[in-house]
């Protein structure tokens, strides 16, 4: 199987890794020459890793490694990526107009048969796929980062998409040991709608100032989940966060519960982005965070955390844009919550029965 991938930057590079772990060549191309050759060494790095957890001596890591790295190939134009391919996946920048360029040459020099996807966070899937002759053949494979430790794959379809384009792909990500879900093209597919209260409720008892980000951060811990909300937007980047904030909220039609938390703007503004900038809703000094007071009461943010997630993934099956199973799938995979909002309701109302 060939794959060919646009953009060698964080998404793709990842992409091309676990493509190539499962044995498949890859067709890799960017218009930064640079980036192509930074995604190699990645790549190589990352195979390198991957093979230490195999249990190999090391002159059979070097084997495993450069058998894979082998299958990588770089290509200097767009139809040359198209002549090989039988799936192409686009993670170039975030830029619609950029996509729907991408997408119309794809569309020209690539085999009729041939599957387009696109790795977009937020951009909508239907409107790039419109650039194409092929919209049933188009569909959204939301990738998350670390691609290689990140198992989880949003299937994203359109209204256009046809079963079978679906199938194939879900079946090579099958091959690549993904996990996949399927969703409707709507803002934040799963995980980025339906965890949005983790963070937004969090700012709130914030600017009700209930409490420090450290007490909110350790309460929700507490609860099972692998990181605070705090914590985990200092980490993504407060403006990585605020974007996806502004996004769905947008996209959904400015709902009151999910309004972007002002306290998040003023921090962006300032320039506070979390431990890229050494600021952020902690202090680091030396990437270590300072410590801070644990102060204040967190109240009822884990509660009000869950109610949110559990509102949002209620519209989203209600609506018929993906099933319960899968959002609780997406929300264990790529969001790392100890259980899905359905196996939580679940699992309470067996304890309320006893
Ligand atoms: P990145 O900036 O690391 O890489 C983007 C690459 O695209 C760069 O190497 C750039 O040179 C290249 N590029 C720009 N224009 C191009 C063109 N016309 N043709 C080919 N290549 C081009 O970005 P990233 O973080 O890898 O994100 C890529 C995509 O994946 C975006 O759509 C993003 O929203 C999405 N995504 C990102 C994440 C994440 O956490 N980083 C997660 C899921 C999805």
């Amino acid at each position: 199987m060939s794959v060919g991938i646009v953009g060698a930057g964080t998404m793709g590079a990842g992409i091309a890794q676990v493509a190539l772990e499962a044995g498949d060549e890859v067709v890799l191309h960017d218009v930064d020459p640079g980036a192509m050759e930074a995604a190699r060494e990645r790549v190589r790095d990352g195979l390198g890793r991957s093979a230490a957890r195999l249990d190999l001596d090391a002159d059979t890591i070097d084997a495993w490694v450069d058998g894979r790295l082998e299958r990588l190939r770089t290509a200097v134009t767009l139809d040359a990526v198209a002549a090989e391919a039988e799936l192409i996946i686009e993670a170039a920048i975030e830029d619609l107009d950029l996509k729907r360029t991408i997408f119309r040459a794809l569309d020209a020099a690539a085999g009729p048969d041939v599957v387009l996807a696109t790795n977009t966070s937020a951009l909508s899937v239907a409107a790039i796929a419109a650039a194409t002759s092929r919209p049933e053949r188009v569909l959204g494979l939301h990738f998350f980062n670390p691609v290689p430790r990140m198992p989880l794959v949003e299937v994203v379809t359109t209204s256009a998409t046809s079963p079978t384009a679906a199938s194939r792909a879900e079946a090579r990500m099958a091959a690549w040991g993904r996990t996949t879900v399927r969703c409707a093209d709507t803002p934040g597919f799963i995980v980025n709608r339906v965890n949005r209260p983790f963070t937004i409720e969090a700012l709130r008892a914030l600017e009700r100032e209930q409490a420090s980000p450290e007490a909110i951060d350790a309460a929700v811990r507490e609860a099972g989940f692998p990181m605070g909300p705090f914590e985990l937007m200092d980490l993504v980047g407060l403006d990585v966060n605020l974007a996806a904030a502004h996004g769905v909220w947008a996209g959904l039609g400015r709902p009151e519960a999910l309004r972007p938390s002002p306290v998040h703007e003023a921090l962006v503004a300032a320039g506070r982005l979390g431990r890229k900038t050494g600021q952020g809703f902690y202090a680091y000094v030396d990437g270590r965070r300072e410590p801070g007071p644990s102060a204040g009461d967190p109240g009822p943010v884990v509660a009000r955390i869950l109610a949110g997630i559990e509102r949002e993934a209620d519209a989203m099956v209600e609506a018929g844009l993906a099933t319960a199973a899968d959002v609780d799938l997406a929300l264990r995979l790529g969001a790392g919550h100890p259980l899905g909002p359905f196996e939580r309701r679940a699992r309470e109302h067996v304890q309320g029965d006893r």
